[in-house]
């Protein structure tokens, strides 16, 4: 199978530092289309010295330029432009991060990018609506709390949704008046880039920069620049641990929004056509890759059977192939290695004593691409390691459970907190699941709605911090409180 491209990308590709292309310095890195597994474009990595421009060009831009200075109107105003960029270019970077991730092209266009151009006009209303902190104290002092930027902002991104999670750091960090340099992942820099490009128009000089490299040369050498003033990651939760260490020795804040083992608890009372929605929603949208993804479906013992059977049925249904075609519903994983690692899973699982119910191997009936059929595993126990690592694919492990309290004793049952799900009709069990569970999001009866005014992030290994309206006003400005006589 030859799947046609959604669109030619750049040939070759690198950073942009005060809008000009960056000096690079670093190895060549092949970027790849998973649905053909063809070589698409060639990315020139940043060395230090090339991240040494860009921070410095961020410092300029923040010391000395008039972003940081600009009123809240002015601001709001280049923000609602920047929406107004995404939304024009929406078709070409969808196409773009098509190209690069395999994600669905008709999901790209209807949620990524229009999240993306929302998450600048979300920040210009939520700088527009701040309000500010005044304490009368006795009757002779009054004290305010004055909020500053905090300087210039290392922002690293993941492969998985790469310009919805970029974008939402970059407006965030905008909104506060910070200037930035941007990170996406090697594997996936194409719509980043372009994003970063598009944006220039109407951003001042060195406002947003970008850089391009493996997370061990390029990421390392941003996150240990004395030039960098915070860090917002997004990503695994071995290179978080990494991150923090080297952010540590500068003292610089940072938050991180790593991965997850999500819990989905499919109760007595559910609903079960609902239910089976949500929970093939939860594993199988964005091909799998996401860590908001309730990989262990936890279902009650009585229902068990006959939920799994109706869930593996559904799998086997699923119309997995080319990610531009608008009745796909399955695109390929992002890179050959991560499909081969997802795989090794089932081999594991049996290892482990648990069972393969569906899937589990190659559809090389769709060409050199990543696919994989839609998989199921009943494991043996909360222990087996399909239930405890992050597999990041379309990979769902079952267990069942007795009672609610067995419930949440497996769904905490892990290193990570990021979500859970929780399916049923009757409130008393919802009020005692959702009391127990130590996660940093909860959605009752309903898959995956995201609040941006809500903070979003993870107990334990799933992260440090939260983002979201108040949080990224917290986590993006310094705050100066001052008494002043009267
Ligand atoms: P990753 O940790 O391998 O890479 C993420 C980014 O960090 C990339 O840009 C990478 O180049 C960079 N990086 C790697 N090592 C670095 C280092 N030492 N210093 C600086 N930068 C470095 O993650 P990934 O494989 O790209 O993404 C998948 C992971 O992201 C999954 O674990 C997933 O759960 C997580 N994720 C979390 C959220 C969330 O909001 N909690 C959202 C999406 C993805």
């Amino acid at each position: 199978m030859n799947y046609k491209h959604p669109i030619t990308a750049p040939e070759r590709l690198g950073g942009l530092v005060a809008g000009a292309p960056s000096s690079g310095g670093g190895i060549d890195i092949p970027v790849w289309y998973p649905a053909t597994g063809a070589q698409v474009s060639t990315l020139t990595e940043d060395d230090a010295s090339a991240v040494d421009k860009a921070v410095n060009a961020a410092r300029r831009a923040f010391d000395g330029g008039p972003w940081p200075r600009l009123g809240v109107e002015a601001r709001m105003q280049v923000l609602r432009r920047c929406q107004a960029i995404i939304l024009a270019h929406a078709d070409e970077l969808a196409r773009l991060e098509c190209l690069n991730t395999g994600l669905l092209l008709r999901e790209l266009k209807a949620r990524h990018m229009v999240r993306a151009a929302y998450n600048f006009s979300f920040f210009a209303d939520y700088i527009g609506q701040a309000t500010g902190q005044r304490y009368d104290q006795a009757t002779d002092y009054v004290t305010t709390v004055a909020r500053d930027p905090v300087g210039v902002a290392a922002l690293i991104a993941p492969w998985n949704a790469p310009v919805a999670l970029a974008s939402m750091k970059i407006a965030a960090a905008l909104a506060f008046g910070n200037t930035c340099v941007v990170k996406p992942s090697e594997q996936t820099p194409l719509a980043v880039a372009r994003l970063v490009e598009l944006l220039q128009e109407t951003l001042p000089e060195g406002v947003l920069n970008l850089v391009n490299g493996r997370g061990t040369v390029t990421g390392a050498a941003l996150v240990a620049h004395k030039g960098v003033d915070l860090v917002s990651f997004t990503g695994g939760t071995e290179t978080g641990r990494a991150i923090m260490s080297a952010a540590g020795q500068n003292l610089v804040p940072c938050t991180m929004e790593l991965g997850g083992k999500s819990a989905n608890i499919i109760t007595e009372s559910a609903d079960l056509d609902r239910a089976l929605d949500g929970a093939l929603l939860g594993i199988f949208s964005n091909n799998g890759q996401q860590c908001l993804a309730g990989s262990r479906i936890l279902v009650h013992r009585s229902i068990m059977d006959e939920f799994m059977g109706r869930f593996v049925e559904r799998a086997e249904h699923l119309r997995v192939g080319d990610p531009t075609a608008d009745d796909t519903e399955l695109g390929p994983l992002a890179s050959a290695p991560h499909r081969d690692r997802v795989l090794g899973f089932a081999d594991i699982a049996r290892a482990d004593g648990g069972s393969v119910m569906t899937g589990a191997a190659r559809r090389e009936d769709l060409g050199r691409g990543y696919f994989v059929a839609p998989t199921a595993v009943r494991a043996c126990s909360n222990a087996d390691r399909v239930a405890q690592n992050e597999i990041f694919g379309p990979f769902a492990t079952f267990l069942p459970f007795d009672t609610n309290d067995e419930a949440v004793a497996i769904a905490n049952d892990t290193a990570f907190g990021l979500v859970a799900y929780v399916w049923s009709d009757d409130l008393p069990t919802v009020m005692q699941i959702t009391d127990g569970l130590r996660a940093g999001v909860l959605w009752v009866n309903t898959p995956m709605m995201r609040e941006l005014r809500a903070p979003f992030g993870g107990y334990g290994a799933s992260g440090v911090g939260r983002e979201g309206g108040a949080a990224c006003e917290n986590f993006y400005t310094e705050q100066k409180t001052i008494t002043i006589p009267r």
